[in-house]
């Protein structure tokens, strides 16, 4: 006899929708702070303030000619219906030579998954491998949604603190000392959204050492960032520098920072094929293939012209420091130089227990944050969402104009703190 599994729409009234009816699974996570503050930014200035938004993790550069002119051609030769649920045969096949070009990493198109987004390739990968108790080790401070997207797979972050003393990053002995016999993926990040801290080949090589010692532990490597090191930096990721974890790792990557393409919603990953199989199943039940068009950009991103990279790079490092320096001319913030990314992390101890010229306690980093904003118009977002305080996060993709105005208003903000 066949089993009923569906039962017709709940008779509930959305007006009336209780907690109850809300699922346990909701509970487990929260929004995503960074997308709070720009939405917060964004209606003050709609209402008329003089807002300057530090608070978005996007390139405020248009996405190049070329890739918009893919995009058109696209659409006039009709590939506008569904394709492969997990990427087209043509981006696979450019995703598997920017790996060779650009980190000496050979994949095969069957160990490539392309999603909506790098987000949604990190999920599909937590969703198809984590159970209940599973551990997840994330560096911290961390991207917000990495804690959340563990615990919506049901498994169980753990955070290991790496502060300003450290210049953000983990030492090998503090990633020995998390690994216990629940761990099931190391989360790597580098250069890393919220800090811009990067991991040098040296640091990197001695993590990859004490993964070798525990082959139950996999690395997913979020390589969002790749393209924005400064200097004369070495990117470097983790199935590069030791090849001997190459079947364990996911390296995931995607087109949203690198190539301003962030409303186009294209992320990538490769790593073993059971692996790749099993996120295209996740996302074959959900959102089934990435926009077609947005493909055929991406294809010709990653196989166009690369010179808007440099030039992009020219520009963040200018801003880079610009902001690192005016924000070490406030009193009470300590701002490292990080090694790339378009964020700064500064330290704000110094600030914390003072009262602002509008009357406002700084008890922590979101009262600074509130405080900030509602006195000055700057928008930046709190250290807590990223889990390290007394800190905040500076998005520096944004004008210079802007970025020194921006600092001028925090540096009259931090004097004025009694
Ligand atoms: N990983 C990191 C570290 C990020 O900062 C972001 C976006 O902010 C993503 C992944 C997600 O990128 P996408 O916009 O392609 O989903």
């Amino acid at each position: 006899m066949a089993m009923v599994l569906w039962h017709g729409p709940a008779k509930i009234k959305p007006e009336s929708l209780s907690m109850a009816f809300l699922s346990d699974t909701l509970a487990r996570v929260k929004p995503s702070a960074t997308i709070a503050v720009t939405n917060k930014a964004r209606e003050l200035k709609a209402a008329g303030r003089d807002i300057i938004g530090l608070g978005a993790g996007e390139p405020d550069f248009d996405t190049p000619q070329n890739i918009k002119d893919a995009a058109k051609r696209a659409i006039d030769e009709g590939k506008t219906k569904y394709t492969a649920v997990d990427g087209i045969p043509e981006l696979k096949e450019a995703i598997c030579a920017k790996f060779k070009r650009e980190n000496g990493l050979s994949y095969t198109p069957a160990q490539v998954s392309v999603g909506t987004g790098g987000k949604q390739i990190l999920y599909n990968a937590l969703m198809a491998t984590l159970n209940p108790g599973d551990e997840v080790i994330v560096p911290a401070p961390y991207w917000v949604s990495y804690p959340d997207m563990v615990m919506l797979a049901g498994g169980t972050p753990v955070a290991v603190a790496a502060g300003i003393e450290t210049n953000f990053k983990i030492t090998p002995a503090q990633l020995e000392a998390a690994i216990t016999p629940k761990t099931k993926w190391f989360i790597f990040n580098s250069p890393s959204n919220p800090t811009g801290a990067a991991y040098t080949r040296a640091e990197l090589k001695a993590l990859t050492d004490v993964l070798l010692r525990h082959p139950h532990v996999w690395i997913m490597s979020d390589d969002m960032y790749e393209h924005l090191v400064f200097d004369d930096f070495e990117f470097t990721t983790p199935a590069q520098i030791e090849p001997a974890l190459y079947d364990r790792t996911l390296t995931c990557n995607g087109v949203s920072k690198a190539y301003a393409m962030t409303g186009w919603r294209i992320g990538y990953a490769a790593g073993p094929v059971a692996l790749i199989k099993a996120m295209g199943t996740i996302q074959s039940q959900s959102t089934s293939n990435p926009c077609s068009i947005a493909q055929y950009a991406a294809v010709e991103a990653l196989n166009g012209p690369q010179d808007f990279l440099a030039e992009n790079k020219k520009v963040f490092q200018r801003r880079r420091d610009l902001v690192v320096s005016m924000l070490n001319q406030a009193k009470g913030i300590n701002c490292p130089r990080p090694e790339g990314a378009f964020y700064v992390y500064p330290d704000i101890s110094a600030c914390i227990g003072k009262t602002s010229t509008g009357g406002a306690q700084i008890t922590d980093d979101e009262a600074f944050a509130t405080a900030l904003l509602e006195e000055t118009g700057v928008a930046v977002v709190f250290g807590a969402a990223f889990g390290l305080s007394p800190n905040f996060r500076v998005s520096y993709a944004t004008s210079d104009a802007a970025l020194e105005e921006a600092c001028k208003r925090i540096q009259s903000f931090c004097a004025g703190l009694r």
